[in-house]
């Protein structure tokens, strides 16, 4: 690790961090736990998913709608348009402006069936990702993120196309793009450059995923066109009944990655939390990024 940079990296480097809407009881004590631990670290905003095919409507709009009544923070919701028609789309922005939120991240979703199986639009809907920003920016000013693909979207045949359809987004009126996650840097420096190339200029935010479960992550990657690199793999071979070591090692992995994008020049991290506060606090404050707490306890010590 490049210590040495340390002290300076916090004023750079600006946090945004994911949630998804819980399931149970249990589970929603779990994310409160969890957004009350990572409050602190003052990120740019906090976004909350959007279920497959608006399953999880209702709960998603309970979720933005305590961030928006109880913290300090500012909620984006994310929103999808897969099986829905272009009215009812237009109906859950309507409910989330009317909350208050100012931030999207559009979506167009997979089908219900699952990853993998092949994308039809609704015959009255918007038909992927950049005609939902068009929707959103049409319906009010609002700060629109999408999503981009360091390893192209699978149904994407190669990259020319996928650049093409961030282009479009970008035309139609998204300020910024969050990556699916990736471990390789590399191929997120040349997803970058070649959205450069076209001329898209917004920031494009990597979405760091630390890994929490090893197994579950290999699988869901092989599923969203994800690369899990060998190195990654054995990094984490033999923890699956070592939970401690695991937690160890993914935060080192996680801090690696993101202290050499920075060393890069990247100054924006999207977390997918996976509604878990340890890791992703723990690379945080690698970062530099404190709570104002942790600060004060720290001069008070000295
Ligand atoms: P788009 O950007 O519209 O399209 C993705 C690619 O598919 C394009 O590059 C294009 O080449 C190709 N494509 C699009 N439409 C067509 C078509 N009609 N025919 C052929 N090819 C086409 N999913 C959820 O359900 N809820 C969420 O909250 C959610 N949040 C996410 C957040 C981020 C940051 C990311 C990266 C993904 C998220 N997803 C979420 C997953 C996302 O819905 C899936 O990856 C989905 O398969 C694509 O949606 P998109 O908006 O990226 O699609």
């Amino acid at each position: 690790f490049r210590f040495s940079r340390r002290p300076d990296i916090g004023d750079k480097v600006r946090v945004s961090f994911e949630f998804f809407p819980p399931k149970t009881d249990e589970m929603e004590a779990r994310l409160w736990d969890t957004v009350t631990r990572l409050e602190p670290l003052k990120p740019k905003f906090v976004s909350v998913t959007y279920g497959a095919g608006g399953s999880t409507r209702e709960r998603t709009a309970r979720t933005v709608k305590r961030i928006l009544n109880e913290t300090t923070l500012t909620p984006a919701a994310h929103m999808t348009c897969v099986d829905a028609a272009r009215d009812q789309v237009d109906a859950v922005i309507k409910e989330f402006a009317d909350m208050g939120v100012k931030r999207f991240v559009a979506l167009r979703g997979d089908p219900a069936a699952g990853v993998g199986t092949i994308y039809r639009p609704h015959p009255d809907g918007y038909a992927n990702g950049a005609e939902l920003v068009g929707a959103l920016k049409s319906a009010g000013d609002f700060d629109i993120s999408v999503s981009a693909y360091p390893e192209k979207h699978p149904e994407s045949p190669d990259f020319a196309t996928d650049i093409d359809m961030l282009k479009r987004k970008v035309d139609n009126g998204a300020t910024r793009a969050i990556t699916q996650f990736f471990f390789d840097n590399d191929l997120y420096e040349r997803y970058v450059e070649r959205a450069r190339r076209a001329g898209i200029y917004i920031p494009i935010v990597p979405g760091i995923l630390p890994v929490h479960n090893f197994t579950q992550v290999a699988n869901f990657s092989s599923r969203c066109g994800a690369l899990v690199p060998a190195w990654l793999a054995e990094r984490f071979e033999g923890l699956e009944n070592d939970p401690q070591t695991h937690a160890l090692v993914a935060s080192a992995v996680a801090a690696e990655q993101v202290l050499d994008l920075v060393e890069r020049g990247v100054g924006d991290f999207h977390f997918y939390t996976m509604n878990r506060a340890d890791l992703v606090f723990a690379v945080c404050h690698m970062i530099g990024i404190r709570s104002h707490e942790a600060e004060a306890a720290g001069s008070a010590a000295a």
